[in-house]
């Protein structure tokens, strides 16, 4: 796979794109990840890739020629479909599916804002997507693109090691992940519980499946709904919305 960041400030990327899965990813030559200063596509002689909104207000707007003719350059180049993604919190709200999704393209290009937001033009004729990491607004989108890159690259195969498989992890088992444990058996008067340390890996398993169960259930009750759960899940399910609703009538 192959992304691509069109920013203003490409030196942001540089720790996160030599650090830690990603860092060791595009060593493996698992993924190639460039950040490309699309000033470098303006064609006039300030080097301007921003100007006044028509109609008046305050901020500046990114002007649609060097995004365009960026974009246009870096999809030449390719040999596969372009996915054209622009980071803006008005867009349809990443998630893990979305992550999943594009894990499965070989070209992505993330276009990140700045100011008060870009040509409307960009958005109307340039991009294939518009993603959101949240209901919050960032000065630019180069946190939000780090984001995403970081939650796509360890999706793909042989960036994580079995150590830290994604397949369990919260979201991708459409369930929030099963608590965690670690040595020492006891810590303070806090000990961890019995089954973990029994050696039974069935009853291990049928305990993290309950305990992702019940911590989306409490948390993120919204989850539930999409979730594939078996009849007895959706019984146990059935008897703490009971017993919760019970107490809360108490
Ligand atoms: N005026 C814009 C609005 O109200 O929608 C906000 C512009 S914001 C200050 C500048 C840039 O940061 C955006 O163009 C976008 O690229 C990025 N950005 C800010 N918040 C974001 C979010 N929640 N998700 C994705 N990108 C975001």
């Amino acid at each position: 796979m192959r992304i691509d960041v069109l920013t203003l400030f490409p030196e942001m990327f540089e720790g996160v794109f030599g650090s830690s899965i990603l860092g060791k990813a595009k060593e493996k030559g698992l993924v190639s990840l460039e950040a490309i200063n699309f000033r470098q596509y303006s064609t006039n002689k300030h080097s301007t890739v921003d100007d006044y909104p028509y109609g008046g207000g305050g901020g500046m707007v990114l002007k649609p020629e060097p995004v365009f003719a960026a974009v246009e350059e870096l999809q030449a180049r390719s040999e596969s479909k372009t996915r054209v993604i622009l980071m803006c919190p008005q867009g349809e709200s990443f998630t893990q599916r979305k992550a999943e999704e594009l894990a499965k393209e070989e070209h992505l290009v993330l276009i990140c804002g700045h100011y008060e937001g870009y040509d409307e033009r960009i958005r109307e004729h340039l991009v294939t997507d518009e993603l959101s990491i949240g209901d919050y607004v960032l000065t630019g989108g180069e946190i939000p693109a780090m984001t995403v890159i970081d939650s796509v690259v360890r999706l793909l195969p042989g960036v994580l090691g079995n150590e830290t498989s994604a397949v369990t992890d919260s979201y991708s088992t459409g369930l929030l992940e099963h608590p965690h444990y670690t040595r020492p058996p006891q810590f303070r008067d806090w000990s961890v519980p019995d089954i973990l340390i029994s050696g039974h890996h069935a009853k291990i398993e049928q305990w993290r499946r309950e305990q992702s169960l019940l911590r989306t259930f409490k948390r993120r009750p919204d989850l539930l709904e999409g979730a594939e759960l078996t009849e007895k899940e959706r019984k146990l399910l059935k008897e703490w919305a009971q017993r919760q609703m019970a107490e809360e009538n108490k």
